[in-house]
């Protein structure tokens, strides 16, 4: 199987590493427990733009599991529902949480995320259905100050314990803001953005930091300097998607 990662960091870099590579996982080897996922929810980053921003599938269900001590904030939810309403052409809109057993580790592989959702996730695309799986971790990743990425169509990881150490504390950024200012971009990157399952309208793709946008103010901006985004979330508003982002979004189904 083929895992593209779209990474979001803080730290040496803002939000976001893209690096496209191919992980082989296995397949649950021999694990009766784990799920094979619907060929729906098995493909690549941004393959399923078209199907989470159109009116073609009327429901949206984000099928969150976190590990103990890291359940999303009631307000992330929230807020990440006006976030899908407004840029969506979904009637509806469903949370399912579930929490589930703990790593225990320091730091998760690909795979082990890979194995964790195979074995847990429980909803998938149908008829009228997108299914968005969101897993909250107690470990981090390498590279280390990753907060998030998405690693396949309609799959996205928030590494809890990255989360917790850039958040929440005394003049830290609150936590509910990191993490929906991660998953926000990661939302991004699963309607497509930038050129990866959503054609660009104009030309905005920044060609050092490939599918994300040249524009500094945008939410699919790719931002050198970490101390600047948690700076700037400090003291300002998440990030929109610019212009440029939202025609190609509309362009795309969405609106
Ligand atoms: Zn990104
Ligand atoms: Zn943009």
């Amino acid at each position: 199987m083929k895992v593209r990662q779209i990474l979001t960091l803080v730290s040496l870099s803002f939000l976001v590493l893209f690096t496209s590579q191919c992980s082989k996982t296995a397949d649950g080897p021999g694990s009766s427990s784990s799920v094979t996922l619907n060929t729906f929810n098995n493909k690549a980053v941004g393959a399923s733009a078209n199907e989470l921003l159109s009116a073609e599938k009327p429901s949206i269900v984000l099928e969150v599991n976190y590990m103990k001590g890291f359940a999303l904030q009631s307000s992330t939810l929230n807020s990440l529902n006006s976030f899908l309403s407004t840029y969506t052409k979904k009637g509806a809109f469903q949370v399912v949480q579930k929490e589930i057993t703990a790593s225990g580790k320091d730091s998760l592989s690909l795979a082990e995320i890979d194995k964790i959702e195979r074995q847990n996730r429980t909803t998938f695309n149908s008829t009228n259905q997108v299914s968005v799986y969101l897993l909250v971790t107690d470990g981090g990743y390498n590279p280390e100050n990753t907060v998030g990425f998405a690693y396949r169509n309609t799959s996205i990881v928030l590494l809890g314990k990255t989360i917790s150490k850039f958040s929440g504390g005394a003049n830290q950024v609150p936590r509910s803001k990191l993490e929906l200012g991660t998953l926000e971009h990661e939302f991004g990157h699963l309607f497509g953005l930038v050129n990866v399952g959503t054609p660009m309208q104009t030309n905005h793709n920044d060609p050092a930091n490939p599918a994300h946008c040249v524009n500094s103010k945008c939410l699919m901006y790719y931002q050198t300097e970490t101390s600047r985004f948690l700076g700037t979330l400090m003291a300002n508003n998440i990030p929109s998607f610019d212009t440029n982002c939202r025609n190609d979004l509309i362009a795309n189904g969405g609106k």
